[in-house]
Protein backbone atom coordinates (compact mmCIF):
# COMPACT_ATOMS: atom_id res chain seq x y z
CA UNK A 1 0.00 0.00 0.00
CA UNK A 2 1.56 3.43 -1.06
CA UNK A 3 -0.62 5.89 -0.16
CA UNK A 4 -1.27 6.56 3.83
CA UNK A 5 -4.31 8.66 3.20
CA UNK A 6 -6.52 6.41 1.35
CA UNK A 7 -8.26 9.40 0.07
CA UNK A 8 -5.40 11.49 -0.87
CA UNK A 9 -4.57 11.13 -4.71
CA UNK A 10 -0.48 10.07 -5.01
CA UNK A 11 0.74 13.63 -6.39
CA UNK A 12 4.23 13.80 -6.89
CA UNK A 13 3.88 17.58 -6.53
CA UNK A 14 2.87 17.15 -3.28
CA UNK A 15 6.23 15.95 -1.92
CA UNK A 16 7.83 19.34 -3.72
CA UNK A 17 9.14 22.63 -1.96
CA UNK A 18 6.00 25.22 -2.84
CA UNK A 19 6.33 28.82 -3.83
CA UNK A 20 3.86 30.24 -1.65
CA UNK A 21 2.82 33.57 -3.58
CA UNK A 22 2.29 35.39 -7.02
CA UNK A 23 1.83 38.98 -7.18
CA UNK A 24 -0.01 41.02 -10.15
CA UNK A 25 -0.64 45.38 -10.07
CA UNK A 26 -1.55 46.76 -13.49
CA UNK A 27 -2.49 50.76 -13.30
CA UNK A 28 -4.31 52.64 -16.01
CA UNK A 29 -6.39 50.07 -17.85
CA UNK A 30 -9.71 49.94 -18.34
CA UNK A 31 -11.37 46.70 -16.55
CA UNK A 32 -8.09 46.27 -14.56
CA UNK A 33 -9.61 43.93 -12.25
CA UNK A 34 -10.13 41.76 -15.58
CA UNK A 35 -6.65 42.25 -16.40
CA UNK A 36 -5.29 41.10 -12.82
CA UNK A 37 -7.61 38.10 -12.86
CA UNK A 38 -5.63 36.46 -16.02
CA UNK A 39 -2.72 37.56 -14.61
CA UNK A 40 -3.12 35.50 -11.46
CA UNK A 41 -4.43 32.81 -13.59
CA UNK A 42 -1.15 32.45 -15.10
CA UNK A 43 0.82 32.87 -11.73
CA UNK A 44 -1.59 29.90 -10.36
CA UNK A 45 1.64 27.33 -9.57
CA UNK A 46 2.92 30.04 -7.57
CA UNK A 47 0.13 29.88 -5.01
CA UNK A 48 -3.30 27.38 -5.16
CA UNK A 49 -5.18 28.14 -1.75
CA UNK A 50 -6.75 31.41 -2.15
CA UNK A 51 -6.43 34.44 -4.51
CA UNK A 52 -7.60 38.34 -4.26
CA UNK A 53 -8.13 41.27 -6.06
CA UNK A 54 -8.44 45.07 -4.99
CA UNK A 55 -9.26 47.66 -7.06
CA UNK A 56 -9.58 51.79 -7.02
CA UNK A 57 -12.04 53.48 -9.20
CA UNK A 58 -10.49 57.26 -8.01
CA UNK A 59 -12.49 57.65 -5.19
CA UNK A 60 -13.48 53.98 -3.61
CA UNK A 61 -11.32 50.58 -3.04
CA UNK A 62 -13.23 47.49 -3.82
CA UNK A 63 -12.28 44.16 -3.02
CA UNK A 64 -13.29 39.96 -3.32
CA UNK A 65 -11.07 37.39 -1.56
CA UNK A 66 -11.67 34.03 -1.56
CA UNK A 67 -10.40 30.17 -1.23
CA UNK A 68 -10.18 28.49 -3.75
CA UNK A 69 -8.75 28.50 -7.42
CA UNK A 70 -8.54 31.69 -9.45
CA UNK A 71 -10.41 30.53 -12.00
CA UNK A 72 -13.35 29.63 -9.49
CA UNK A 73 -13.20 32.73 -7.70
CA UNK A 74 -12.93 35.56 -10.58
CA UNK A 75 -14.97 33.44 -13.48
CA UNK A 76 -18.23 35.54 -12.86
CA UNK A 77 -18.88 39.04 -14.39
CA UNK A 78 -20.85 40.12 -11.87
CA UNK A 79 -17.56 40.03 -9.82
CA UNK A 80 -15.24 41.22 -11.96
CA UNK A 81 -17.51 44.24 -12.55
CA UNK A 82 -18.04 44.98 -8.59
CA UNK A 83 -13.96 45.12 -9.22
CA UNK A 84 -14.78 48.71 -10.63
CA UNK A 85 -11.91 51.01 -11.75
CA UNK A 86 -8.75 51.43 -13.64
CA UNK A 87 -5.94 50.33 -11.05
CA UNK A 88 -5.86 46.98 -9.51
CA UNK A 89 -3.66 44.72 -7.36
CA UNK A 90 -3.94 40.92 -6.91
CA UNK A 91 -2.23 37.52 -5.12
CA UNK A 92 -2.43 34.10 -4.96
CA UNK A 93 -1.71 31.97 -1.99
CA UNK A 94 0.06 28.94 -1.00
CA UNK A 95 0.37 28.26 2.59
CA UNK A 96 0.53 24.90 4.37
CA UNK A 97 1.86 26.27 7.75
CA UNK A 98 0.32 28.33 9.85
CA UNK A 99 -3.54 29.90 9.25
CA UNK A 100 -4.86 29.17 6.12
CA UNK A 101 -8.18 31.09 6.77
CA UNK A 102 -9.69 34.11 4.64
CA UNK A 103 -8.37 36.91 7.41
CA UNK A 104 -4.90 35.99 5.67
CA UNK A 105 -5.88 36.16 2.13
CA UNK A 106 -4.32 39.00 0.00
CA UNK A 107 -4.07 41.94 -0.81
CA UNK A 108 -4.76 42.86 2.72
CA UNK A 109 -6.22 46.14 3.05
CA UNK A 110 -6.47 49.21 5.44
CA UNK A 111 -7.41 52.58 5.95
CA UNK A 112 -4.45 54.57 6.85
CA UNK A 113 -3.90 58.44 7.60
CA UNK A 114 -2.71 59.02 3.77
CA UNK A 115 -5.92 56.52 2.77
CA UNK A 116 -6.80 53.09 1.55
CA UNK A 117 -3.70 50.86 1.61
CA UNK A 118 -3.63 47.29 -0.39
CA UNK A 119 -0.88 45.42 -0.07
CA UNK A 120 0.10 42.46 -1.80
CA UNK A 121 3.26 40.44 -0.83
CA UNK A 122 5.51 37.60 -2.79
CA UNK A 123 7.93 36.67 -0.09
CA UNK A 124 8.70 35.61 3.56
CA UNK A 125 10.02 38.53 6.78
CA UNK A 126 12.37 36.63 9.02
CA UNK A 127 12.19 39.25 11.85
CA UNK A 128 8.20 39.74 11.28
CA UNK A 129 7.75 37.98 14.69
CA UNK A 130 9.75 40.36 16.52
CA UNK A 131 8.39 43.42 14.65
CA UNK A 132 4.97 41.95 15.71
CA UNK A 133 5.69 41.32 19.06
CA UNK A 134 6.85 45.09 19.44
CA UNK A 135 4.03 46.53 17.22
CA UNK A 136 1.70 44.84 19.71
CA UNK A 137 2.91 46.49 22.52
CA UNK A 138 2.80 49.56 21.15
CA UNK A 139 -1.04 48.79 21.04
CA UNK A 140 -1.25 47.53 17.53
CA UNK A 141 -4.02 45.60 16.80
CA UNK A 142 -3.54 42.78 14.04
CA UNK A 143 -6.18 41.21 12.10
CA UNK A 144 -4.44 38.71 10.24
CA UNK A 145 -1.89 36.42 11.39
CA UNK A 146 0.00 37.35 7.99
CA UNK A 147 3.71 38.28 8.35
CA UNK A 148 2.37 40.80 5.16
CA UNK A 149 0.49 43.03 7.94
CA UNK A 150 3.79 44.04 10.19
CA UNK A 151 4.27 46.60 6.89
CA UNK A 152 0.89 47.71 6.93
CA UNK A 153 0.97 48.85 10.83
CA UNK A 154 4.87 50.22 10.05
CA UNK A 155 3.66 52.59 7.42
CA UNK A 156 0.94 53.81 9.20
CA UNK A 157 3.03 54.58 12.71
CA UNK A 158 5.63 56.17 10.43
CA UNK A 159 6.33 59.76 11.63
CA UNK A 160 6.82 60.88 8.20
CA UNK A 161 3.93 62.73 5.99
CA UNK A 162 4.38 61.75 2.60
CA UNK A 163 3.16 57.94 1.84
CA UNK A 164 6.64 56.86 -0.32
CA UNK A 165 8.54 58.08 2.62
CA UNK A 166 6.37 56.49 5.55
CA UNK A 167 6.69 53.39 2.91
CA UNK A 168 10.58 53.43 2.74
CA UNK A 169 10.89 54.00 6.86
CA UNK A 170 8.80 50.72 7.31
CA UNK A 171 10.93 48.83 4.28
CA UNK A 172 14.30 49.61 6.52
CA UNK A 173 13.00 48.05 9.37
CA UNK A 174 12.31 44.66 7.96
CA UNK A 175 14.58 42.10 6.64
CA UNK A 176 13.76 38.94 4.25
CA UNK A 177 12.17 38.63 1.11
CA UNK A 178 9.42 40.95 -0.23
CA UNK A 179 8.47 41.69 -3.88
CA UNK A 180 5.30 43.96 -3.43
CA UNK A 181 2.93 45.72 -5.28
CA UNK A 182 0.66 48.57 -3.12
CA UNK A 183 -2.44 50.39 -4.17
CA UNK A 184 -3.53 53.59 -2.75
CA UNK A 185 -5.23 56.84 -4.20
CA UNK A 186 -1.86 58.50 -5.02
CA UNK A 187 -0.71 55.65 -7.33
CA UNK A 188 0.64 51.92 -7.47
CA UNK A 189 4.16 51.38 -5.61
CA UNK A 190 6.10 48.06 -6.92
CA UNK A 191 9.78 47.54 -4.88
CA UNK A 192 11.69 44.59 -4.09
CA UNK A 193 13.85 43.82 -1.10
CA UNK A 194 17.44 45.10 -1.63
CA UNK A 195 18.24 40.76 -2.04
CA UNK A 196 15.92 40.75 -5.02
CA UNK A 197 15.34 37.10 -3.86
CA UNK A 198 11.98 37.05 -5.31
CA UNK A 199 11.08 38.16 -8.96
CA UNK A 200 8.92 41.27 -9.76
CA UNK A 201 8.85 42.13 -13.84
CA UNK A 202 7.70 45.08 -15.16
CA UNK A 203 5.55 45.31 -18.47
CA UNK A 204 3.18 47.92 -20.47
CA UNK A 205 0.04 47.19 -22.57
CA UNK A 206 -0.02 50.60 -24.65
CA UNK A 207 0.27 52.89 -21.51
CA UNK A 208 -0.68 50.85 -18.48
CA UNK A 209 1.95 49.74 -16.39
CA UNK A 210 1.57 45.96 -15.61
CA UNK A 211 3.82 44.65 -12.43
CA UNK A 212 4.30 40.95 -12.22
CA UNK A 213 5.81 37.69 -10.62
CA UNK A 214 6.97 36.10 -13.78
CA UNK A 215 6.85 37.43 -17.41
CA UNK A 216 4.52 34.41 -18.15
CA UNK A 217 2.09 36.54 -17.01
CA UNK A 218 2.41 39.40 -18.90
CA UNK A 219 2.21 37.10 -21.92
CA UNK A 220 -1.14 36.25 -21.18
CA UNK A 221 -2.41 39.73 -20.51
CA UNK A 222 -0.78 41.19 -23.86
CA UNK A 223 1.68 42.75 -22.36
CA UNK A 224 5.35 43.89 -23.20
CA UNK A 225 8.48 42.83 -20.84
CA UNK A 226 10.02 46.09 -19.92
CA UNK A 227 12.20 45.17 -17.40
CA UNK A 228 13.14 43.77 -13.80
CA UNK A 229 12.36 45.79 -11.07
CA UNK A 230 15.25 45.50 -9.88
CA UNK A 231 16.38 44.66 -6.45
CA UNK A 232 16.57 47.15 -3.91
CA UNK A 233 14.38 48.96 -6.20
CA UNK A 234 10.73 51.04 -5.55
CA UNK A 235 9.00 52.16 -8.23
CA UNK A 236 5.86 54.93 -7.86
CA UNK A 237 3.44 55.00 -10.66
CA UNK A 238 0.45 57.50 -10.92
CA UNK A 239 -1.26 59.85 -13.63
CA UNK A 240 2.34 61.70 -14.07
CA UNK A 241 3.83 58.32 -14.82
CA UNK A 242 6.37 56.03 -13.39
CA UNK A 243 9.54 57.08 -11.18
CA UNK A 244 12.13 54.71 -9.93
CA UNK A 245 13.68 55.12 -6.41
CA UNK A 246 16.50 53.33 -4.47
CA UNK A 247 16.21 54.28 -1.45
CA UNK A 248 18.90 51.59 0.07
CA UNK A 249 22.50 51.01 0.07
CA UNK A 250 23.38 48.97 -2.34
CA UNK A 251 24.18 45.54 -1.54
CA UNK A 252 25.15 42.09 -3.95
CA UNK A 253 21.93 40.94 -4.75
CA UNK A 254 21.19 37.33 -4.11
CA UNK A 255 17.94 36.38 -6.07
CA UNK A 256 16.55 32.82 -5.41
CA UNK A 257 18.19 29.89 -7.47
CA UNK A 258 15.37 28.08 -6.54
CA UNK A 259 13.09 29.77 -9.10
CA UNK A 260 14.99 28.29 -12.14
CA UNK A 261 15.07 24.95 -10.96
CA UNK A 262 11.41 24.41 -10.02
CA UNK A 263 9.58 27.60 -8.89
CA UNK A 264 8.89 29.55 -12.00
CA UNK A 265 6.86 28.51 -14.96
CA UNK A 266 9.07 27.19 -18.00
CA UNK A 267 7.77 29.48 -20.24
CA UNK A 268 8.84 32.26 -17.82
CA UNK A 269 12.14 34.71 -18.27
CA UNK A 270 13.50 35.12 -15.52
CA UNK A 271 16.92 37.45 -14.87
CA UNK A 272 16.91 37.34 -18.70
CA UNK A 273 17.21 33.83 -18.89
CA UNK A 274 14.96 31.52 -20.65
CA UNK A 275 13.66 29.45 -17.54
CA UNK A 276 12.89 26.09 -19.97
CA UNK A 277 16.43 26.81 -21.53
CA UNK A 278 18.16 27.23 -17.82
CA UNK A 279 15.94 23.68 -16.57
CA UNK A 280 17.38 21.85 -19.96
CA UNK A 281 21.31 22.81 -19.35
CA UNK A 282 20.51 21.68 -15.84
CA UNK A 283 19.60 17.77 -17.53
CA UNK A 284 22.70 18.52 -19.60
CA UNK A 285 24.93 19.14 -16.94
CA UNK A 286 23.70 16.05 -14.46
CA UNK A 287 23.90 13.76 -17.55
CA UNK A 288 27.80 14.67 -17.64
CA UNK A 289 28.23 14.91 -13.73
CA UNK A 290 26.36 11.69 -13.31
CA UNK A 291 25.77 9.27 -16.31
CA UNK A 292 24.47 5.96 -16.67
CA UNK A 293 23.31 3.46 -19.13
CA UNK A 294 19.88 3.04 -19.58
CA UNK A 295 17.05 2.61 -22.41
CA UNK A 296 15.15 5.46 -21.09
CA UNK A 297 15.05 9.24 -19.97
CA UNK A 298 12.17 9.08 -17.95
CA UNK A 299 10.95 12.76 -16.43
CA UNK A 300 8.90 12.94 -12.96
CA UNK A 301 5.73 15.01 -14.67
CA UNK A 302 5.27 17.66 -14.80
CA UNK A 303 8.33 19.89 -13.37
CA UNK A 304 10.92 17.30 -14.29
CA UNK A 305 10.25 17.52 -18.17
CA UNK A 306 12.76 20.01 -19.24
CA UNK A 307 15.83 18.94 -16.85
CA UNK A 308 14.51 15.15 -18.58
CA UNK A 309 14.96 16.49 -22.36
CA UNK A 310 18.60 17.98 -21.43
CA UNK A 311 19.40 14.57 -20.07
CA UNK A 312 18.43 12.85 -22.83
CA UNK A 313 19.92 14.96 -25.48
CA UNK A 314 22.92 15.44 -23.62
CA UNK A 315 23.54 11.58 -23.19
CA UNK A 316 21.70 10.52 -26.60
CA UNK A 317 19.64 7.84 -24.55
CA UNK A 318 16.20 8.39 -25.49
CA UNK A 319 13.59 10.79 -23.70
CA UNK A 320 10.53 8.76 -22.93
CA UNK A 321 7.09 9.43 -20.94
CA UNK A 322 7.00 6.19 -19.02
CA UNK A 323 4.86 8.05 -16.27
CA UNK A 324 1.46 9.11 -17.70
CA UNK A 325 -0.09 11.83 -15.26
CA UNK A 326 -4.14 12.45 -15.43
CA UNK A 327 -4.90 16.20 -15.59
CA UNK A 328 -8.43 15.20 -14.59
CA UNK A 329 -8.27 14.07 -11.22
CA UNK A 330 -7.64 16.51 -7.99
CA UNK A 331 -5.49 15.71 -5.25
CA UNK A 332 -8.55 13.99 -3.20
CA UNK A 333 -10.56 11.43 -4.50
CA UNK A 334 -13.48 9.20 -2.59
CA UNK A 335 -13.53 5.70 -3.69
CA UNK A 336 -16.47 3.29 -3.74
CA UNK A 337 -14.91 1.23 -1.91
CA UNK A 338 -12.41 0.09 0.12
CA UNK A 339 -10.92 -2.45 -2.30
CA UNK A 340 -10.67 0.08 -4.72
CA UNK A 341 -8.85 2.78 -2.92
CA UNK A 342 -5.15 0.93 -3.94
CA UNK A 343 -5.74 2.27 -7.26
CA UNK A 344 -5.96 6.04 -6.01
CA UNK A 345 -1.92 5.69 -6.42
CA UNK A 346 -2.57 5.52 -10.08
CA UNK A 347 -5.24 7.77 -10.89
CA UNK A 348 -3.05 11.30 -11.43
CA UNK A 349 0.55 9.22 -12.06
CA UNK A 350 0.64 5.92 -13.52
CA UNK A 351 3.70 4.19 -15.36
CA UNK A 352 3.78 3.72 -19.03
CA UNK A 353 3.80 -0.40 -18.41
CA UNK A 354 4.34 -1.36 -22.02
CA UNK A 355 7.27 1.01 -22.44
CA UNK A 356 9.02 -0.01 -19.42
CA UNK A 357 8.87 -3.44 -19.07
CA UNK A 358 12.31 -4.87 -19.64
CA UNK A 359 14.33 -1.62 -19.29
CA UNK A 360 16.56 0.29 -17.41
CA UNK A 361 15.28 3.34 -16.63
CA UNK A 362 16.51 6.86 -15.60
CA UNK A 363 14.01 9.22 -13.72
CA UNK A 364 14.49 12.75 -13.97
CA UNK A 365 13.33 14.78 -11.19
CA UNK A 366 14.11 18.86 -10.11
CA UNK A 367 14.23 17.63 -6.15
CA UNK A 368 13.69 15.39 -3.43
CA UNK A 369 12.44 16.85 0.16
CA UNK A 370 11.23 13.87 2.00
CA UNK A 371 11.94 11.11 0.05
CA UNK A 372 8.52 9.82 -0.04
CA UNK A 373 7.60 10.40 -2.85
CA UNK A 374 11.08 8.94 -4.86
CA UNK A 375 10.46 6.31 -3.06
CA UNK A 376 6.78 5.48 -4.61
CA UNK A 377 8.32 6.56 -8.26
CA UNK A 378 11.15 3.77 -7.80
CA UNK A 379 8.37 1.47 -6.86
CA UNK A 380 5.78 2.22 -9.76
CA UNK A 381 8.96 1.61 -12.34
CA UNK A 382 10.11 -1.67 -10.36
CA UNK A 383 6.27 -2.68 -10.53
CA UNK A 384 6.00 -1.48 -14.19
CA UNK A 385 9.22 -4.20 -15.16
CA UNK A 386 12.09 -1.53 -15.17
CA UNK A 387 14.70 -4.08 -14.89
CA UNK A 388 16.92 -0.80 -13.19
CA UNK A 389 15.78 2.47 -11.84
CA UNK A 390 18.36 5.01 -11.65
CA UNK A 391 17.51 8.36 -10.07
CA UNK A 392 19.13 11.74 -11.23
CA UNK A 393 18.03 15.14 -9.54
CA UNK A 394 18.25 18.44 -10.77
CA UNK A 395 19.48 20.53 -7.75
CA UNK A 396 21.69 20.10 -5.19
CA UNK A 397 20.52 18.18 -1.99
CA UNK A 398 18.34 20.29 -0.18
CA UNK A 399 19.01 19.82 3.58
CA UNK A 400 17.89 23.60 4.73
CA UNK A 401 14.66 25.66 5.02
CA UNK A 402 13.40 28.08 3.18
CA UNK A 403 12.45 31.59 5.14
CA UNK A 404 11.92 33.11 2.27
CA UNK A 405 8.46 32.55 1.11
CA UNK A 406 9.06 28.96 0.33
CA UNK A 407 7.20 26.16 2.04
CA UNK A 408 9.72 23.71 3.09
CA UNK A 409 9.25 21.39 5.97
CA UNK A 410 10.92 21.53 9.02
CA UNK A 411 14.63 20.55 8.60
CA UNK A 412 14.29 17.48 10.62
CA UNK A 413 12.13 16.29 7.59
CA UNK A 414 14.17 17.06 4.82
CA UNK A 415 15.38 13.73 3.69
CA UNK A 416 19.10 15.45 3.14
CA UNK A 417 19.58 16.73 6.18
CA UNK A 418 19.43 13.46 7.92
CA UNK A 419 21.56 10.78 5.12
CA UNK A 420 24.04 11.43 2.99
CA UNK A 421 23.28 9.86 -0.78
CA UNK A 422 24.26 6.53 -0.07
CA UNK A 423 22.13 6.35 2.56
CA UNK A 424 19.16 8.34 0.62
CA UNK A 425 19.62 5.46 -2.36
CA UNK A 426 18.14 3.04 0.07
CA UNK A 427 16.09 4.95 1.15
CA UNK A 428 13.94 5.43 -2.16
CA UNK A 429 15.61 1.84 -3.22
CA UNK A 430 17.13 3.30 -6.35
CA UNK A 431 19.89 1.28 -8.37
CA UNK A 432 22.01 4.72 -8.21
CA UNK A 433 20.98 8.27 -7.35
CA UNK A 434 22.62 11.40 -7.93
CA UNK A 435 22.27 14.85 -7.64
CA UNK A 436 23.78 17.82 -9.77
CA UNK A 437 26.54 19.74 -7.80
CA UNK A 438 25.72 23.34 -6.46
CA UNK A 439 28.54 24.51 -9.41
CA UNK A 440 27.48 22.57 -11.81
CA UNK A 441 23.97 24.12 -10.96
CA UNK A 442 25.01 27.74 -11.34
CA UNK A 443 27.11 26.51 -14.27
CA UNK A 444 23.87 25.33 -16.41
CA UNK A 445 22.79 29.13 -15.81
CA UNK A 446 25.87 30.47 -17.74
CA UNK A 447 27.44 31.74 -14.66
CA UNK A 448 30.89 30.58 -12.19
CA UNK A 449 30.04 29.83 -8.52
CA UNK A 450 31.67 32.31 -6.20
CA UNK A 451 31.91 30.57 -2.98
CA UNK A 452 33.03 32.97 -0.93
CA UNK A 453 30.19 35.57 -2.00
CA UNK A 454 27.62 33.51 -3.13
CA UNK A 455 25.70 35.87 -6.30
CA UNK A 456 22.55 34.03 -5.45
CA UNK A 457 20.47 32.48 -2.48
CA UNK A 458 21.06 28.94 -2.61
CA UNK A 459 20.62 28.47 1.45
CA UNK A 460 18.56 25.42 1.08
CA UNK A 461 21.39 23.41 -0.50
CA UNK A 462 24.28 25.29 0.99
CA UNK A 463 22.92 26.86 4.55
CA UNK A 464 24.46 30.00 3.69
CA UNK A 465 21.57 32.55 4.03
CA UNK A 466 21.85 35.84 2.82
CA UNK A 467 19.61 38.04 5.64
CA UNK A 468 20.29 37.86 9.34
CA UNK A 469 17.24 35.36 10.66
CA UNK A 470 16.02 36.93 13.50
CA UNK A 471 12.94 35.00 14.24
CA UNK A 472 15.26 31.87 13.14
CA UNK A 473 18.28 32.14 15.83
CA UNK A 474 21.50 30.37 15.45
CA UNK A 475 21.14 27.01 17.45
CA UNK A 476 17.22 26.91 17.80
CA UNK A 477 16.31 23.64 15.18
CA UNK A 478 14.03 24.55 13.15
CA UNK A 479 11.18 22.25 14.80
CA UNK A 480 11.95 24.29 17.97
CA UNK A 481 11.55 27.46 16.39
CA UNK A 482 8.61 26.46 14.58
CA UNK A 483 6.73 25.04 17.82
CA UNK A 484 7.98 28.85 19.45
CA UNK A 485 6.32 30.44 17.18
CA UNK A 486 2.87 28.53 17.18
CA UNK A 487 3.07 29.17 20.68
CA UNK A 488 3.92 32.69 20.50
CA UNK A 489 1.01 33.39 17.56
CA UNK A 490 0.59 31.04 14.33
CA UNK A 491 2.30 33.95 12.11
CA UNK A 492 1.32 32.20 8.67
CA UNK A 493 4.57 31.39 6.93
CA UNK A 494 3.47 34.12 4.28
CA UNK A 495 0.82 35.17 1.75
FE1 LIG B 1 15.28 30.06 -2.79
FE2 LIG B 1 16.30 28.13 -1.27
FE3 LIG B 1 17.02 30.68 -0.90
FE4 LIG B 1 14.56 29.86 -0.25
S1 LIG B 1 16.51 29.21 0.71
S2 LIG B 1 15.09 31.73 -1.33
S3 LIG B 1 14.15 28.34 -1.88
S4 LIG B 1 17.42 29.38 -2.71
Amino acid sequence: MLTTNPFEIFDPEADKLHEECGVFGIWGADKASAHVALGLHALQHRGQEASGITSFDGKHFHSHRAMGHVAGNFDRDDVINALAGSAAIGHNRYSTTGENGLRNVQPLFAELATGGFGIAHNGNLSNAMALRDQLVKRGSIFQSTSDTEVFIHLVARSSHDALVDRLIDALKQVEGAYSLVILTPQGMVACRDPLGIRPLVMGMIGDSTVFASETVALDVVGATFLRDVEPGEMIFVNEAGAKSIRPFASVRPRPCIFEHVYFSRPDSVAEGKSVYEVRKNIGAQLSREAPVKADYVVPVPDSGVPAAIGFSQESGIPFELGIIRSHYVGRTFIQPSAEGRGNSVKMKHNANSALIKGKRIVLVDDSIVRGTTSLKIVQMMRDAGATEVHMRIASPPTAHSCFYGVDTPVREKLLAARMDVEAMRQFIQADSLAFITIDGLYQAMGEARNAAAPQRCDACFTGAYPTTLTDHPAGASDVAQEQAMEDSFPLAANL
